[in-house]
């Protein structure tokens, strides 16, 4: 039995908060990914594990010593409705550790078995979800963005039944945390300010410490997560992900992503763009998810009014404050980032609102166009070189390029200095425009084969190529490519139940 060195905060700190509960044992487990990489961070110790142990351990057959596996308890509102009860259905913390970098990491079991909080659930998971979470998670932490990560998945030998039946699998997830706006709300509804007290001093201690002991730390937690959800969601929008389902309990107190259900990434620039299928509405399309950010984190203001202020009135005024500040911190993050898209190191004067309405009208250029997002990124890259064939290649019509090009040119003239300019620029914005972004025709190709047919290969290619996204690679042209628009048009996301 391994060692992992667990140390587990969250189930000492916190009785009450959780159920303790054992994953379900699994008839033929085999490994189908394990990120070797991630566990030597997280300094587990897997030498001398075969496959068929590996298998058994990431199945939850067997469990590490030291493993204190517990559903946690939380609430959420979903798609705007306020579900008191949900919690880990189909998921079982199993322990934290301390990580290479000093920091506590949780691991947990997904699709192990029912728990306390399954409700009408089986609390399983099959072989494509998972999978889907492995390439589109390490996707976005290979694009820099702050993410949970997966690591290891074991098919279970067993089927689980959805529309059809599929094969069975378990993820390991690695997290800064499991902690969710919905789990405050848990606590608000069926527990006591005390017991909300006690999870945002957890929550203080594990991700913003620099707020221990500090008077209006509560206050001061606010305004921490508002600005990581700036700073994420700003990510987000720049690499052109939706995530789907920002229900509250799909949002996490580290600032992490988390939950890749119905994910996808845009391919034509389109605002509304919205791939879940139980997404009629559009609540989660693309352009919305800054404002439902910030809709959640009011959601989190409010479990803690009591903690910020003894007066009501005075609580939420000052709790409106701390999540008002969200529009600007998410401003000031998406400008940053556009900025660097678009090669632009410099100020100029008004810089603010001329680089935003630069940026604005190229975006409205694209979707006049239902141009490829990441493609018309990058293709300005090579265009700041002076190689713009593959960039006007993009665009149906020339004529609104050409004149956006010219403001372009001219707002990059402000700032430009010595002969190497256009190639620094080039290189300053191949940083901050991925090549490759995972397309939806391939990660469905890639979970086809897997699910269907039990063929890894085109996974652990896809995987390789979109672990490097920056780097332009002739031999992996086809996972760059867009989707077929006819494949976009019928495609849908779901969620991973
Ligand atoms: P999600 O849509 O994945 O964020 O899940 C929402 C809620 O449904 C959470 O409380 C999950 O634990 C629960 N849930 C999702 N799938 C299952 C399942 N197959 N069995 C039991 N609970 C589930
Ligand atoms: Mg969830």
């Amino acid at each position: 039995m391994p060692n992992f060195a667990f140390d587990n905060s969250y189930a000492r700190t916190l009785p009450g908060f959780y159920e303790a509960c054992r994953p379900a044992a699994v008839p033929a487990p085999e490994l189908l990914f394990l990120n070797r990489g991630l566990a030597a961070e997280l300094g587990l110790d897997l030498d001398g594990l075969d496959a068929p142990a590996l298998a058994e351990l990431f199945s939850g057959n067997v469990l590490p010593e030291g493993a204190e596996p517990i559903a946690q308890a939380y609430a959420g509102h979903q798609f705007g409705q306020f579900n008191p009860q949900l919690g880990d259905g189909r998921a079982l913390l199993i322990g934290e550790v301390i990580d290479r970098h000093g920091r506590r990491r949780d691991i947990a079991l997904k699709g192990s078995g029912r728990t306390p909080f399954s409700r009408r659930g089986d609390g399983k998971a099959a072989v494509g979800p998972m999978l889907r979470e492995v390439l589109v998670g390490e996707a976005m932490h290979a694009l820099g963005i702050p993410t949970t990560r997966a690591l290891a998945v074991v098919a279970t030998g067993e089927p689980v039944y959805r529309e059809r039946a599929l094969p069975g699998a378990i993820l390991t997830r690695v997290a800064a945390s499991h902690l969710r706006v919905g789990t405050f709300q848990f606590f608000a509804t069926h527990g006591t300010p005390e017991m909300v007290r006690r999870l945002a001093d957890y929550a203080i201690t594990r991700h913003y410490p620099e707020l221990i002991g500090a008077d209006d730390r509560y206050l001061g937690l606010l305004a921490a997560v508002a600005e990581r959800q700036a700073a994420l969601l700003a990510q987000w929008m720049h690499v052109g992900f939706i995530h789907g389902v920002m229900n509250t309990d799909n949002m996490g107190i580290p600032g992490e992503t988390i939950d890749y259900g119905p994910c996808a990434f845009m391919e034509a620039y389109d605002p509304r763009a919205v791939f879940s299928s139980i997404d009629a509405m559009g609540r989660y399309a693309y352009e919305e998810q800054p404002r439902i950010a910030r809709w959640n984190l009011a959601r989190l203001a409010e479990t803690m009014l009591p903690l910020i202020a003894a007066n009501e009135g005075h609580a939420i005024a000052l709790a409106s404050e701390a999540i008002d500040t969200f529009a600007a911190r998410y401003r000031h993050h998406w400008l940053a980032g556009l900025r660097a898209k678009l090669g632009l190191a410099g100020r100029v004067a008004d810089g603010d609102s001329v680089d935003t309405a630069l940026g604005e009208s190229w975006l409205d250029l694209l979707h006049a166009q239902q141009v490829d997002y990441t493609l018309a990124w990058r293709r300005l890259a090579d265009a700041a070189e002076g190689n713009e064939a593959p960039l006007r290649a993009l665009f149906p019509s020339q004529p609104g390029l050409e004149r956006w090009l010219q403001r372009w040119r001219a707002r990059c003239a402000a700032e430009a200095t010595g002969p190497e300019a256009g190639a620094d620029r080039a290189a300053l914005m191949r940083r901050a425009n991925p090549w490759l972004i995972p397309r939806n025709h391939r990660v469905e190709e890639a979970l086809a084969a897997a699910s269907d047919d039990g063929d890894l290969a085109p996974f652990e290619r896809l995987l390789d190529a979109l672990r490097r996204p920056y780097d332009e690679d002739p031999a992996l042209a086809r996972h760059a490519e867009p989707a077929p628009a006819a494949f976009m048009a019928e495609f849908r996301t779901y969620c991973g139940t």
